[in-house]
């Protein structure tokens, strides 16, 4: 079963591999020195347990990041506009975008620009979270979009089209849950493409008048963050649009002290890059915890498969009497 991860994501590995631990800071106000382990539930805690590390590199907290780096991971149901999303706050066409009966993104892919001085990656994605989506394969889907937005997102932007937030719609928010666990939505920001269909009016008043339930809910779900986007927008408009996304994404790094989302693969996934990073540099490792072999001789992808489909069925039992 294994034996596709390890050729097919060698690339990927090297990749995850070879980038650096990273960080974004945001000033935090005095006396908001909120846990940001309270968007955690339980069954997510995670205690590292690493051997004394000279480096302190080792010794980083599991959700601290030291480069800078700010990562956005783009999820939504087919068509509803992900990748158009992605080239619209990138600022250039990387990723291929089309109005199709089937799905036109068929592999992850990270691109980045610069923003305010920092790297700013976004990441656009297939079909993961659609119920019954052609990837989801194995839990193949899951466990990969974990390695690619390793060591966890900043902002996770759910995309759905303005006016047309539908059943399907609320299946994929279910499955995020299912896949990120239960307290991503407090790094959620609702993104509505196709923006120009409001003519000009107000996406507040859209989203505080609709008669759609499920909408209004999840809008106070993600504490009413929430922005809109015209797609085909150029200049001035493009660049208006983007800061406001911004805004709210300074929003969700405030209300999480900075820190990225993560959760029990994320940490997994990060352990073990430390302390391959450490092995690299030809630093003592205790048998067994840095090596990427499990106490069986399980690879990391193994391990990383493993811990996401235990996660995905404790998120599933968390969520099971949740309406939909
Ligand atoms: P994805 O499957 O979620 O990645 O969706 P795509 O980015 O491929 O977009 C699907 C279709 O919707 C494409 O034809 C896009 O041009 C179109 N689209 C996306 N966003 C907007 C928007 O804001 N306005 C308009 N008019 N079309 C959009
Ligand atoms: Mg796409």
């Amino acid at each position: 079963m294994f034996s596709f991860c390890s050729t097919a994501y060698s690339a990927l590995f090297d990749f995850l591999q070879s980038r650096p631990p990273d960080t974004y800071n945001v000033s935090t106000p005095k006396g908001k020195a909120k846990n940001s382990q309270e968007h955690m539930v339980e069954e997510e805690e995670f205690e590292l347990i690493l051997p004394d590390s000279p480096s302190g590199a080792l010794a980083q907290h599991p959700k601290q990041d030291v480069s800078g780096d700010l990562r956005l991971i783009l999820v939504g149901k087919t068509g509803s506009g992900k990748s158009a999303t992605g080239n619209s706050i990138l600022g250039r066409e990387v990723f291929k975008s089309k109005l199709s009966a089937r799905p036109v993104t068929k592999t992850f892919q990270k691109e980045s620009r610069d923003w305010a001085g920092k790297k700013l990656e976004v990441i656009d994605t297939p079909d993961i979270l659609s119920p019954g989506g052609p990837q989801e394969v194995a839990g193949r889907s899951s466990w990969e979009a974990i390695a690619f937005s390793s060591p966890g997102p900043h902002a996770v932007l759910l995309v759905t089209e303005l006016g047309r937030f539908t059943k399907e719609d609320q299946l994929v928010v279910r499955r995020l849950q299912e896949v990120f666990g239960v307290g991503v939505l407090a790094y959620t920001i609702l993104v509505f493409t196709r923006k120009e269909d409001l003519d000009g009016g107000s996406l507040d008043e859209y989203v505080q008048e609709t008669d759609n339930w499920e909408l209004a809910q999840l809008d106070v779900l993600c504490a009413r963050r929430h922005c809109g986007f015209n797609n085909r927008a150029e200049g001035a408009e493009q660049e208006a649009q983007l800061k406001e996304l911004m805004d709210k994404i300074e929003g969700v790094l405030w209300e999480n002290e900075g820190h990225h989302y993560s959760n029990k693969a994320y940490q997994y996934s990060q352990q073990n890059l430390l302390l391959r990073e450490e092995q690299k540099q030809g630093r003592q490792i205790i048998q067994g915890q840095g090596s990427g072999e499990g106490p069986s001789g399980e690879s990391w992808l193994e391990g990383l498969c493993r811990i996401q489909k235990a996660s995905e069925q404790s998120h599933k039992r968390l969520l099971k009497w949740a309406p939909i």
